[in-house]
């Protein structure tokens, strides 16, 4: 049953009054604000200068290089051909790093949306993916300070991110996926696609080299931290976790060839079945821009929380803050209306217009009046998606 969700409070009462039993942790809220308008004035002011030599800087935070659109490009907001183009006459070396990174996450989602679920189990290496318990020891500080602002501000740099992810595994050998999920629930960028190869890369079940983390990172990338530490004169990472070899897997042939890559693409026009009623937003595409929603000017505009999914899921009242903040945005320029509930069940008894996600779970959906194309940076080719630079030099 959908129940209409008023938007016209603060964010915060809104959750607290409607969304009990659906989030965890403490209530709060990013300093990252969530927004179209937000994430449009964000994406005017970005200037990359020096993003290739500051990206992976962790502290004091004015010394980041790191751009912090993620949030606003994991929903669409910011599309990675728009952001593509904005950096068009940034200065050589920054911006080709910074369109490499660009494509890391359309590789992303490339991989997700060609493999599913298989992305949840070890892709071509054996790490520990299944082991129970916490892999992060916050006595030591350097631990204790990156979770703590994934915890209040739910966003990383991705050096921090990859930190969290080795120490986690390839240092305390509990299963990858435990951590994946802890990490989700926190990421108002959060995206299977993109957590899963980060963490998938990271412990070595994509590459079969576990990236290692030590005093040495922190030593460079938060120079004064280990003086704060408890354990500055008995550091339990002064040395590289012991290497070791991971067993390889036998490579799944849908990671060398996709039969059906205008499946996993989904449309290339937008296909029309009946007269849509409403657009329906995913959460995947939030944005002004969503195709759905551009094509249907006068139409109303349904969100739908899926009750069933955050119950489960648990996220933190960030990520259910930064989408909040995004649809009180929305509704300041199109009719909206905000659901908890099931929004495969709206998409069902009513005929809507949404836009394609190239995520499992999209094939809930049926009935659907209208689907528009996915604004891929790069159409999804047949090719190998074994590794980044394959996938890169298949067309
Ligand atoms: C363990 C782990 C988990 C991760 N989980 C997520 C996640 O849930 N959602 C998510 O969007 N990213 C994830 N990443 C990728 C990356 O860390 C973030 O995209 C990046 O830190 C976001 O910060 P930014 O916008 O300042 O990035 P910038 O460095 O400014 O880069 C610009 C954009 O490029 C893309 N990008 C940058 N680095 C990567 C990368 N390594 N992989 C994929 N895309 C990248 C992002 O869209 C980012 O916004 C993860 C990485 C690791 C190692």
């Amino acid at each position: 049953m959908n129940q209409p969700l008023s938007l016209d409070a603060p964010v915060l009462e809104i959750i607290e009054r409607g969304f009990q039993g659906l989030y965890s942790g403490e209530l709060g809220l990013s300093s990252i604000k969530g927004g179209q308008t937000t994430a449009d004035s964000a994406l005017e002011t970005l200037d990359i200068t020096g993003y290739a030599s500051k990206r992976s800087e962790v502290l004091p935070k004015s010394r980041r290089g790191a751009s912090v659109l993620s949030p606003y490009i994991r929903h669409n907001l910011l599309t990675l051909a728009q952001v593509h183009r904005a950096v068009k006459t940034a200065p050589y070396k920054d911006r080709e790093k910074f369109q490499d990174e660009l494509y890391w996450q359309e590789y992303a989602r490339h991989l997700y949306a060609r493999i599913g679920t298989r992305l949840f189990e070890n892709l071509r290496f054996e790490a520990n993916a299944k082991s129970q318990g916490d892999g992060w020891n916050r006595d030591m500080k350097c631990v204790d300070e990156v979770v703590s602002e994934l915890e209040t501000d739910g966003w990383l740099v991705n050096q921090t991110r990859m930190w969290l992810a080795s120490h986690w595994t390839v240092r305390n050998n509990i299963g990858w996926l435990h951590g994946q999920d802890r990490m989700y629930q926190e990421l108002i960028d959060g995206s299977r696609a993109a957590n899963l190869l980060g963490w998938q890369w990271t412990v070595g079940a994509g590459t079969g080299k576990p990236y290692g983390f030590a005093r040495w990172q922190v030593e460079k990338r938060a120079p004064g931290l280990c003086n704060q530490c408890q354990f500055s004169n008995a550091c339990p990472i002064q040395e590289f976790p012991e290497e070791v070899s991971l067993n390889r897997i036998d490579v799944d042939s849908l990671l060398e060839h996709d039969l059906d890559p205008e499946k996993t693409s989904g449309p290339s026009t937008a296909l029309k079945t009946d007269s849509p009623k409403y657009v329906l937003l995913t959460i995947d595409s939030m944005g002004d821009k969503d195709p759905a929603l551009v094509a249907n000017p006068d139409l109303p505009v349904v969100f739908v929380f899926n009750e069933e999914a955050l119950r489960k899921l648990q996220l933190s009242s960030r990520r259910i803050g930064f989408y909040l903040e995004t649809l009180q945005d929305l509704a300041q320029r199109r009719n909206l209306q905000v659901h908890l509930g099931n929004p495969y069940e709206f998409a069902k008894v009513n005929p809507v217009a949404v836009t394609f996600a190239p995520v499992p779970s999209f094939k809930k959906f049926t009935n659907l009046a209208e689907i528009h194309p996915y604004p891929w940076l790069q159409k999804p080719h047949s090719g190998s998606v074994k590794s980044f630079s394959a996938w890169r030099k298949s067309k």
